[in-house]
Protein backbone atom coordinates (compact mmCIF):
# COMPACT_ATOMS: atom_id res chain seq x y z
CA UNK A 1 0.00 0.00 0.00
CA UNK A 2 1.82 3.32 -1.31
CA UNK A 3 1.47 6.26 1.76
CA UNK A 4 -0.37 9.09 1.52
CA UNK A 5 -0.27 12.35 3.57
CA UNK A 6 -3.23 13.12 5.03
CA UNK A 7 -4.17 16.26 5.69
CA UNK A 8 -1.90 19.05 7.14
CA UNK A 9 -0.88 18.35 10.60
CA UNK A 10 -0.64 21.96 11.37
CA UNK A 11 -4.34 22.33 11.10
CA UNK A 12 -4.92 19.46 13.88
CA UNK A 13 -4.31 21.60 16.67
CA UNK A 14 -4.85 24.90 16.28
CA UNK A 15 -3.32 26.62 19.52
CA UNK A 16 -3.99 30.20 19.21
CA UNK A 17 -5.80 32.45 21.86
CA UNK A 18 -5.53 35.89 21.72
CA UNK A 19 -3.88 38.08 24.07
CA UNK A 20 -6.23 40.15 26.72
CA UNK A 21 -4.27 43.31 27.11
CA UNK A 22 -3.38 44.13 23.39
CA UNK A 23 -5.32 41.58 20.89
CA UNK A 24 -2.19 39.80 19.27
CA UNK A 25 -2.31 36.23 18.52
CA UNK A 26 -0.98 34.27 20.68
CA UNK A 27 0.08 30.75 20.43
CA UNK A 28 -0.87 29.01 23.11
CA UNK A 29 1.63 27.05 24.78
CA UNK A 30 3.82 30.31 24.83
CA UNK A 31 4.20 32.57 28.00
CA UNK A 32 4.53 35.81 26.32
CA UNK A 33 2.84 38.21 24.26
CA UNK A 34 5.01 38.58 21.36
CA UNK A 35 3.25 42.18 21.00
CA UNK A 36 3.09 43.57 24.55
CA UNK A 37 5.18 40.85 26.49
CA UNK A 38 2.15 40.81 28.86
CA UNK A 39 0.54 37.56 28.52
CA UNK A 40 -0.50 35.01 29.78
CA UNK A 41 -3.48 35.98 31.21
CA UNK A 42 -6.07 33.46 32.47
CA UNK A 43 -8.91 33.01 30.11
CA UNK A 44 -11.73 30.63 30.69
CA UNK A 45 -12.94 28.64 27.75
CA UNK A 46 -16.47 27.18 28.82
CA UNK A 47 -16.82 23.63 28.41
CA UNK A 48 -20.50 23.93 27.28
CA UNK A 49 -20.21 25.72 24.32
CA UNK A 50 -16.66 26.64 23.57
CA UNK A 51 -16.87 30.22 24.26
CA UNK A 52 -13.70 32.11 25.66
CA UNK A 53 -14.51 34.26 28.16
CA UNK A 54 -11.84 36.89 30.55
CA UNK A 55 -10.95 34.63 33.85
CA UNK A 56 -12.67 37.17 35.84
CA UNK A 57 -16.12 36.44 34.77
CA UNK A 58 -17.96 33.68 36.92
CA UNK A 59 -20.23 32.65 34.38
CA UNK A 60 -20.16 31.85 30.48
CA UNK A 61 -21.38 35.44 28.59
CA UNK A 62 -23.01 32.97 26.33
CA UNK A 63 -24.65 30.46 28.21
CA UNK A 64 -24.51 31.39 31.03
CA UNK A 65 -22.81 28.54 32.76
CA UNK A 66 -20.81 29.25 36.04
CA UNK A 67 -17.07 28.55 35.48
CA UNK A 68 -15.43 26.26 38.20
CA UNK A 69 -12.82 28.12 40.07
CA UNK A 70 -9.13 27.11 39.20
CA UNK A 71 -10.60 25.12 36.36
CA UNK A 72 -11.46 25.72 32.85
CA UNK A 73 -8.89 27.80 32.06
CA UNK A 74 -6.93 27.90 28.83
ZN1 LIG B 1 -0.44 41.50 24.13
ZN1 LIG C 1 -20.89 28.79 27.61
Amino acid sequence: MPEKATGNPLQAGNQETSCEHCGAFVLKNSNKCPRCGKFPALIHKCPACGSIAPAKDANCWKCGRMFEPGSDYL
